[in-house]
């Protein structure tokens, strides 16, 4: 009996094994598997070894022990042995202008960002990248930052009257733009118009802490999240004493000396009651604490070489108005600075408010991607657990998205958007990957580096930009001016333009090509007469037209923007005003305004230029000229050139046929124009 009851058992034992032999999911054709790998789940607690993560389409469809999956002979297999497989990160606070810095996130394992400054461009992107035409993080954009009058950031929404607040709502709707980052100048009663307005139409609001709003209030008004721990100093300082804001860093100084601690408490309380996330950007202020010794920056922060070195001259302190007179003692207010919000997050964190990983990717020395990865240790640094540090970067983000489950988790029905690690995210840093999977799509490690070695090349190896010879119809023969010119920003060649001059039916008409490497190999055409222009952009993500016409004192523009949008607008155009181009075009149109300029002579003359700068506009440019006594056959005038509170100069020099040889401009950013020998200057 005892031994046909062990039979029974062995063969209940062997039917046991043989109904759990088949496969609980088999891995078909077009399947991407990754197999034997850890997997970092985060939508529970620990990992999950020798599993087999399987992607289908842009999806997770699987999640198993590597012995339920069958893989199919056509599934595309990665061996995950040895290494962890945790979902892509999010950067919850970016500012990304340029094509490369979407191909960095990618590479670091940024495959969510948060863009908190949008434009047309970004909307063109968001919707290229979900399309699969462009490689790139998904994106969730802003529109352009609402801020009081004046703005602070040029291309921001003034708005002074709560009367506003319906239509900027309206047009962030109509645009497409996911939210709306509201900025320190709004005015209480515009706030809250602005709020009022937003919930009763459904679109979020996130962004900094007005002055006059406060950080209490602000989290009370429904705004979604709070960056940079904005309005915490003010809102911890104690309340009636004088501010003297005439030396910014000396007066946080004041207030980090005479914070009350007891105020602390009570607002993270607020912060989790009311669900009002707190994005801490820990990295930017560290950045910017640094900037006393560059060197010590350029050891330490990786991926300068990914920045053109244009953009990295302008994260030198003396050419930033935020930082340029910063004297040693702001410097260490800065850093106490830092260790005052490393507080506040260890206190956000310990008292259950939700907060995301953020970078503000853009500032000096934060470099998009991989400044993430070090957000993530600054968070640590600061008192949250590894784990919570990466679901800051994770679920976090999904939750304040309203998408939990839909990223930031390996689960089944989660977006295929994963990162593979050589170490365990949980114990140390996240490293580089290995390998990312976006949104379905499989990038090598080798791959990525590739990428990136292109971007860095891009800066120290003379590109091919093949800039075509534009072409003007009915040109008569004499005079003409045919060039190719070049493009010099903080000493790199940046970009090319070749240009044609001459006249139709006795009209002087210009036409250009222009090649700007950054962002990626974008070309910019226009063409230039006394009374019209045109100018033509073209991006990965569409092309903007945008047409000017002199009609009496009135200039109309007209045309379409990257996403097929109409544009139409009239504008003022003074007597005496002259249209000119962001180009050598533009300098042909200004030389004749000041033909008549006798040497020692000075002039002021204003020219309305087409320009694209975050959205298409029309600057109003004024130029005071000078001419300088002529050497060897060519004229030399100083010029300085004003849009707005902006001003730059520098020196235009010309040939003996008037023609232009060499413009300079700068600081900030110097920038050379320079006519190359070939092909030959005029026309025969
Ligand atoms: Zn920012």
């Amino acid at each position: 009996m005892k031994q046909i009851a062990s039979l029974l058992l062995a063969a209940a034992l062997l039917a046991g094994c043989r109904t759990s032999q088949p496969p609980r999911f088999i891995a078909g054709s077009g399947d991407l598997v990754i197999e034997n790998v850890t997997v970092v789940p985060m939508d529970r607690e620990g990992e999950l070894p020798r599993h087999a993560v399987v992607v289908r389409g842009d999806r997770i469809v699987a999640v198993e022990p590597m012995g339920s999956v069958q893989v199919s002979r056509d599934a595309i297999r990665i061996d995950g042995a040895g290494k962890w497989l945790m979902p892509g990160l999010a950067d919850m606070h970016v500012h990304a202008w340029r094509e490369t810095e979407l191909t960095m996130f990618v590479a670091a394992g940024v495959t969510t960002v948060r863009n908190m400054f949008g434009a047309e461009q970004h909307l063109g992107w968001r919707d290229a990248i979900a399309q699969g035409k462009l490689l790139g993080p998904t994106i969730v954009t802003a529109g352009p930052i609402v801020d009081g009058d004046p703005v602070t950031w040029p291309s921001s929404i003034a708005l002074s009257d709560p009367a506003g607040a319906a239509r900027v709502v309206e047009d962030h709707i109509a645009s497409g733009y996911d939210f709306i980052k509201v900025y320190n100048g709004l005015k209480r009663d515009v706030y809250q118009a602005l709020a009022a307005e937003a919930a009763k139409r459904g679109i979020p609001v996130a962004g900094h802490v007005p002055w006059s709003v406060g950080l209490g209030d602000t989290m009370a008004t429904g705004q979604r999240s709070i960056e940079h721990l904005d309005g915490w100093i003010d809102a911890v300082d104690r309340p009636g004493l004088p501010h003297d804001w005439s030396s910014y860093w000396e007066e946080i100084g004041r207030q980090l000396g005479r914070i009350d601690l007891a105020r602390i408490p009570p607002l993270v309380e607020k912060s989790r009651e009311t669900q009002t996330w707190h994005c801490p950007t820990l990295v930017v202020m560290n950045r910017m604490a640094g900037l006393n010794d560059l060197a010590a920056l350029h050891k330490n922060v990786r991926w300068l070489e990914l920045v053109p070195p244009a953009t990295r001259k302008s994260w030198e302190p003396q050419n930033d108005f935020r930082f340029d007179k910063l004297s040693a003692d702001d410097y260490v207010t800065m850093c106490s600075y830092t260790d005052f919000n490393a507080r506040i997050v260890r206190m956000l964190a310990a008292g259950g408010a939700p907060i995301l990983a953020g970078t503000d990717q853009g500032n000096p020395f934060v470099v998009a991607g991989v400044s993430l990865l070090d957000e993530i240790e600054l968070l640590v640094a600061a008192g949250l657990t590894r784990r919570q540090a990466l679901e800051a970067a994770t679920t976090n983000p999904a939750r304040f998205l309203g998408k939990t489950g839909g990223f930031g988790v390996i689960a089944p029905g989660a977006r295929a958007d994963l990162i593979l690690l050589s170490s365990d995210p949980l114990i140390g840093p996240v490293p580089l990957p290995d390998g990312v999977v976006l949104r379905g799509r499989w990038l090598p490690g080798h791959e990525l580096r590739t990428r990136l070695t292109a971007i860095a090349e891009s800066y120290t190896h003379p590109r091919q930009r093949n800039v075509p010879a534009p072409v003007i119809e009915g040109l008569e023969s004499a005079p003409g001016h045919e060039a190719h010119y070049e493009i010099e920003e903080s000493g790199s060649v940046s970009g090319e333009e070749r240009l044609v001059a001459g006249r139709v039916g006795g009209q002087r008409v210009i036409a250009a090509n222009q090649h700007f490497d950054d962002p990626v190999a974008t070309r910019h055409s226009y063409r230039l007469d006394a009374a019209s222009s045109t100018m033509v952009i073209e991006r990965s993500y569409g092309k903007l037209e945008v047409a000017l016409r002199v009609d009496g004192e009135r200039l109309i523009g007209s045309g379409s923007s990257f996403r097929g949008k109409p544009i139409a607008f009239s504008m003022p155009f003074p007597k005496g005003a002259f249209l000119t181009a962001d180009g050598v075009g533009g300098l042909i149109a200004l030389t004749e305004q000041i033909k008549a300029l006798p040497v020692g002579g000075r002039t002021t003359v204003v020219g309305f230029e087409p320009s694209y700068s975050r959205t298409p506009n029309v600057l109003e440019a004024t130029f005071a000229i000078e001419r300088k006594p002529d050497a060897g056959g060519k004229r030399t005038y100083a010029i300085s050139k004003r849009v707005g509170s902006r001003e730059s100069s520098g020196e235009l020099v010309l040939d003996a046929d008037g023609w232009p040889l060499l413009q300079s401009f700068g600081p900030p950013i110097d920038t050379v124009i320079r006519r190359l020998a070939e092909p030959p200057a005029r026309i025969p």
